[in-house]
């Protein structure tokens, strides 16, 4: 076991701070990393302050991590040390069942281990996050970083990247279509450069007129003001595809109004409340509104090949581990451009 320097938090309501956790030892399809930057995404605040539900504490967020490969074990064929790699929101699945044989381990029919807040498939060993300084996890769940890739910046893709570029993949969007992407926060800005990148007219739509330039510096060549009822009527109609990211309760329906025959919305951000959406918005228009959930590991590789052919990383604030708690507080207020990431040497530092 090797002690493991970690912030964490030991409730929803307490600041995150210093703590010591035991790594397991490297076993034979291991492989040790030793972490350079993890982003800080909004489930990590979700889960920290339990607004979700069913957190479990002491618990170390993190699920966009990057680093170098320090061990492996016997059986490990696809990294060596000092290979940049990275570990996204799964660190396993049974690995057996319908999704998992179809490269969608986060669909897994047990449920996957996820980084944190979570157990490894036994049910038992708790599994903590990337805001700490070394990590074991199985090669499976490793990714290949580009190494043309900036580290930083590269963090964020394992989970704002894969969230974004996943249903883009799944519902086809090509050039020439009319996408708008809702919330110009972590998700959000990947997901405006993804699309543009795939070749598709973006349009932003924000609450924030402030972002504006730096939308349209990411990407997009529209930009909306979602706290102007009037966009809702303008852009009626208009999108064959939104991807909604927002992480706060919001009316769902009035954004399905700007889509076109046959478009679909689908939910990536995760509002605390449910939404109340009527029949009639769905059968004018046959219109579809779905979610969905990180993507498979399979697909994350894909995602990262695909951002070092196109030199595509996160914009980021860089912080050391101390401001973290301030970080949460500024992404809360929606004032991130565009992800904050904890450069890990702080916390090897001393933290
Ligand atoms: P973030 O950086 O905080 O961005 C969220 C953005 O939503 C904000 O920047 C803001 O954009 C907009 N927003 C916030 N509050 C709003 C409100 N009250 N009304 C309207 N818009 C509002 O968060 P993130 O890290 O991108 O995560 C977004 C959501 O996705 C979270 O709920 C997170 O848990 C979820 N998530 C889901 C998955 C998945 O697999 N489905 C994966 C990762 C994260 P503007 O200033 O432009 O309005
Ligand atoms: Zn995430
Ligand atoms: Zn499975």
């Amino acid at each position: 076991m090797a002690r493991t320097r970690t912030y964490a938090t030991q409730g929803p309501k307490l600041p995150l701070a210093p703590f010591e956790i035991d790594r397991r030892p490297v076993g034979p399809r291991d492989v040790a990393i030793e972490i350079d930057f993890c982003g800080i995404c909004h489930s990590d605040i979700h889960q920290v302050r339990d607004e979700w539900g069913g957190a479990t504490f002491p618990m170390v967020p993190g699920h966009e991590i990057v680093g170098r490969v320090t061990r492996v074990g016997a059986d490990v064929k696809r990294f060596r040390v000092g290979d940049h790699v990275g570990v996204g929101c799964m660190v396993d699945s049974c690995r057996t069942c319908p999704p998992c044989k179809a490269d969608m381990e986060q669909f897994c029919q047990k449920g996957a281990a996820y980084t944190y807040n979570s157990t490894e498939m036994d049910r038992k060993t708790p599994t903590f996050g990337g805001y700490s300084t070394d990590v074991v996890v199985s090669e499976k769940f490793v990714l290949s970083v580009p190494a043309t890739l900036d580290m930083a910046g590269a963090a964020p893709l394992l989970c704002a990247g894969i969230t974004t570029y996943s249903p883009l993949r799944h519902w086809k969007v090509k050039a020439g279509d009319q996408v708008g992407v809702v919330g110009l926060g972590g998700l959000g800005h990947m997901g405006v450069k993804l699309a543009a990148a795939m070749g598709a007219q973006v349009t932003m739509l924000s609450t924030s007129k402030s972002k504006e330039a730096d939308a349209r510096r990411l990407g997009a060549t529209g930009f909306a003001l979602t706290s102007d009822p009037a966009t809702f009527k303008r852009l009626a109609g208009k999108f064959d595809f939104i991807l909604d990211t927002i992480s706060a309760n919001h009316d769902v329906q009035a954004y399905m109004g700007m889509l076109k025959l046959d478009g679909a919305l689908v939910l990536v951000g995760v509002p605390p409340e449910p939404a109340s959406i009527h029949a009639s918005t769905f059968i004018f228009g046959r219109k579809t509104l779905s979610g969905s959930l990180i993507g498979g590991i399979a697909e994350t590789q894909e995602m990262l090949d695909f951002c070092g052919q196109h030199g595509i990383t996160a914009d980021v604030e860089v912080i050391p581990v101390e401001k973290v708690d301030e970080a949460f507080e500024r992404t809360v207020r929606s004032d991130v451009r565009y992800r904050f990431v904890i450069d890990i040497a702080s916390l090897r530092k001393g933290g």
